[in-house]
């Protein structure tokens, strides 16, 4: 099959993802072959490709926003037959057995395998995922529309959980960053009622969709909100807005940070945190939040705004996200 592996970490603009021949794997005990149809570009894979997270594995196929049909069904799979679409996220399997899948928390599995970082993900024609892992997917979505709601909507969801605004009519939600997640997540937060500000440094594009998608206020990184906020998320892996998003809460406020990977805070003012504000991380999601968001974005009838990329030109879809040239979100088409 073709696909795009990555060899060795390199910046970007030295388009380290090799595109090429390699074996179509095989599925094993309670694993399907997908044929992939598109998959969706996520920062995390960014990450990955430039070397910033620890831990991954090489060589490796990233993509972890997989849509496909199952092509064959390995040994010891229940329910799910041939010609099935299915979408495969980043986390791609879990123990079980640890003492955080025990207590329902299998996004902290400390044996946690993710899809397109430490197994083979879907940056080529074909994939392999565990069964228990993969989410049925609405017929009335299609491939590119759905595969960004397999990270960027999902991880969108889990930061919006951790906001602490889900039944909150006219709560005050800032967005720093308005890319794949950003846009997904603030339809959803706006279908709940909440009123929504974002603080996006890209004016040309990121700023635009702003608006068009609603949100009551729309600045640059650094400008204030008008009014405090009661939560704020941080997709942009950028350290030094923490402090920002601090000053713009209101009191008891919760900043939640949605990326895998920051640069370094600066030196917080504990005035900035006092009247019991919370900083709190995101880290990977639950099945049940897929299921969940999955069932919501369908609902309220989630959009999403996609730029395509052949599968061949990965290197391209990553630099340009680097850029913020992507309006909503990169998918790679196989
Ligand atoms: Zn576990
Ligand atoms: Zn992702």
């Amino acid at each position: 099959m073709k696909a795009c592996v990555l060899h060795q970490a390199a910046p970007i603009a030295q388009r380290p993802l090799v595109w090429g021949d390699v074996p179509t794997p095989v599925p094993g005990p309670g694993e399907l072959l997908i044929r992939v149809h598109a998959c969706g570009v996520c920062r995390t894979d960014l990450h990955v490709v430039e070397g910033e997270l620890s831990g991954g594995r090489l060589p490796i196929i990233p993509g972890h926003q997989i849509v496909g049909t199952v092509q064959q069904v390995g040994p010891d799979v229940a329910g799910l037959s041939a010609g099935a679409r299915v979408g495969v996220a980043w986390l791609g399997g879990t123990c079980g057995s640890c003492r955080y899948c025990r207590r329902g928390s299998e996004n902290l599995c400390e044996k946690a395998v993710f899809t397109g970082y430490t197994r083979d993900g879907g940056y080529a024609e074909y994939a392999v995922a565990l069964a228990d892992f993969v989410y049925p997917l609405p017929e009335a979505i299609s491939d590119e529309q759905a595969a960004p709601l397999l990270c960027a909507g999902i991880i969108g969801y889990r930061c919006l959980r951790q906001c602490g605004i889900d039944n909150w009519p006219d709560a005050r939600l800032g967005l720093y960053g308005f890319g794949a997640a950003g846009h997904i997540a603030i339809q959803i937060a706006r279908s709940r009622g909440a009123k929504v500000y974002v603080c996006t440094r890209d004016r040309e594009r990121h700023q635009k969709l702003a608006e068009e998608l609603g949100a009551v206020w729309v600045g640059g990184v650094e400008d204030r909100p008008p009014k405090m906020l009661d939560a704020a998320i941080i997709f942009a892996p950028a350290g030094e807005i923490v402090p920002l998003a601090l000053q713009a809460l209101d009191r008891g406020g919760r900043l939640v940070l949605g990326g895998i990977h920051m640069s370094p805070i600066p030196e917080l003012r504990y005035e900035d945190l006092y009247w019991e504000r919370l900083i709190r991380t995101v880290a990977n999601n639950t099945r049940a939040d897929g299921r969940e968001f999955l069932a919501e974005a369908a609902s309220v009838g989630v959009r999403t705004y996609v730029r395509t990329f052949p599968l061949a030109e990965a290197n391209e879809a990553l630099i340009a996200l680097k850029h913020d040239a992507i309006r909503g979100a990169g998918v790679l088409l196989v």
